[in-house]
């Protein structure tokens, strides 16, 4: 049976194709044969999403939050009865492993239980005014059409992160998906659409790789276009800032990370391992949070480095549509590039000195576990993210330099710190430098409801909870002159 899947976009509650009639092709990263046909959308289909989303906006913003709060539970429930065909199309676009898939299915479930939680939450305040009888309110407002942009990664989580607040907080959006998953992001579509959502409320739209820049601007310069968020590269995150700021549109910012999972003299080596082994290699390594650098003190790196390498080492890596024995937790990753480049970091490290303690160069998409040891700052592994399976230890003498070092890079989204002591962990947690720090726990963990965001080259801006509010909607200054004014002339 043949695995190609010919899908569509979203505009104005309808299936779309381009309107030249154009496709591209995503092919499975492990057997190349080709996964989705999808449209590769012009800057006109683009704009003609926008103004779907535009013409959609007065009514939904209207929406009483009862009633967003119920089709936004709908959604959810939509979304979760689809993980089947989720991890069929993750499977086959991304090569991620089944658990990978389940758990971006349940976190995506509950990021639209979440905002529907919150639609209630859109909120204000009253100021004192010194003008007498004015009666003055600071209101939270849809800020109008969102525009979200999500990788391939953790598609699911992603994609509907970048519309799920968006919505509660009555704003219409458009999704664009990517180029790697674009039949993963179309279901994100769907599912909405079978909840019940009005026509135009969200949208989707795909492209061709050739054109993401110009159907990106195209977007953000749509007057009716009021918010951006994207996840994804530093690079193109720079890219997303310097065309926003062109159009003076405000931007959440979500991207890369490097981080550092420090492990004091005194921690319970048992644990930071399994919060190692779980943060280093979920997904095969491909997460914004991975754990990108292991700092360990080094009066307790040996017996660390040993029981990390034994764990790593047992970890199934496999073909992620095989469900028959132990379900792969290495998946396939998502290219060749990803191979090329974690062995090109293995080749740099080990010729400065570093030791393959498990695992080693690749020669297929299946990568399997591998930590390298003794890295230093000389070494490329030390600063580049992985994205990938590949996992550098650097050894530190004492506590200080372990802050150091976990700071000691362009970027800032996830830490962790392990220690028994926890005021000796809270005082090295409240200086390292990071959006996120999880006390004696793993860096890959997020929750619908935290305020999810980094630091330094990590991006700015916030989802998640009453910060995403913030982000999704105009502040406005309301007076109500409620007794006769004085004016000086
Ligand atoms: P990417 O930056 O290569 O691509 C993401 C999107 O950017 C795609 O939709 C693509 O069409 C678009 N794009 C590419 N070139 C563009 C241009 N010139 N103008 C406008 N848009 C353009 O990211 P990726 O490889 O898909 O994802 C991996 C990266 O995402 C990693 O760096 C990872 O750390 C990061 N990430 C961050 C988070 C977070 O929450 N901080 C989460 C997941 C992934």
């Amino acid at each position: 049976m043949s695995e190609t899947k010919t899908i569509f976009m979203l505009i104005d509650g309808k299936n779309a194709s381009a309107a030249s009639g154009a496709t591209f092709e995503r092919r499975n990263p492990l057997t190349e044969t080709v996964a989705t046909v999808a449209p590769a959308g012009s800057a006109d289909d683009a704009r003609t999403a926008v103004d779907a989303a535009a013409a959609a906006f007065p009514a939904w913003a209207a929406l009483g939050p009862g009633a967003r709060r119920a089709l936004l539970i709908k959604a959810s429930n939509e979304l979760t009865a689809r993980a089947d065909v989720f991890h069929r199309a993750m499977a086959r676009e991304t090569g991620a492993s089944a658990s990978w898939a389940g758990f971006n299915v349940h976190l995506a479930a509950n990021m639209l239980l979440e905002a529907a939680a919150l639609t209630t939450q859109v909120s204000g305040e009253t100021i004192p005014s010194d003008v007498p009888g004015s009666l003055a309110l600071a209101q939270r407002v849809p800020a109008g059409v969102v525009l979200g942009i999500a990788p391939w990664n953790a598609p699911v989580i992603l994609g509907v992160r970048s519309i799920a607040l968006p919505l509660a907080c009555g704003n219409t959006v458009v999704l664009k998906g990517s180029e790697l998953c674009p039949a993963t992001h179309g279901l994100i579509g769907e599912a909405l659409q079978a909840a019940g959502l009005p026509a135009g409320v969200v949208n989707f739209v795909t492209n061709a790789p050739a054109d993401a820049a110009a159907i990106v601007e195209a977007i953000i310069a749509h007057p009716a276009l009021r918010r951006v968020n994207f996840t994804g590269s530093t690079k193109v995150g720079r890219i997303i800032a310097q065309v926003c700021a062109r159009h003076l549109k405000p931007a959440v910012l979500e991207l890369g990370g490097k981080a550092p999972l420090v492990v004091l003299a005194d921690a319970d080596i048992d644990a930071a391992v399994d919060a190692t082994v779980f943060g280093a290699f979920s997904n095969s390594g491909q997460i914004c949070m991975s754990t990108e650098r292991i700092v360990v003190d080094e009066c307790i790196a040996d017996d660390f480095v040993q029981r990390l390498a034994a764990r790593a080492a047992a970890l199934p890596a496999g073909d992620p549509r095989d469900l028959a024995g132990a379900p792969a937790v290495l998946g396939s990753v998502v290219d060749r590039a990803t191979v090329e480049r974690c062995n090109a970091l293995i080749d740099d490290a080990v010729a400065k000195g570093a030791r393959v303690v498990c695992g080693g160069k690749a020669e297929s998409l299946i990568m399997c576990a591998t930590v390298l040891d003794h890295v230093t700052p000389q070494m490329r592994i030390y600063r580049e993210e992985s994205f990938g399976p590949v996992k550098p230890v650097v050894r530190v003498r004492g506590d200080e330099a372990a802050i150091a070092c976990a700071n000691d890079n362009a970027y800032g989204l996830s830490a962790a710190v392990f220690s028994r002591d926890i005021a000796r962990a809270w005082k090295a947690a409240q200086r390292i430098e990071s959006g996120i720090c999880h006390i004696n726990g793993s860096t890959v963990h997020d929750e619908a409801q935290m305020p999810f965001g980094g630091v330094k080259d990590s991006g700015y801006g916030r989802f998640g909870g009453k910060a995403g509010i913030d982000a999704f909607t105009e502040l406005r200054w309301i007076t109500v002159q409620m007794a006769p004014r004085h004016y000086p002339f």
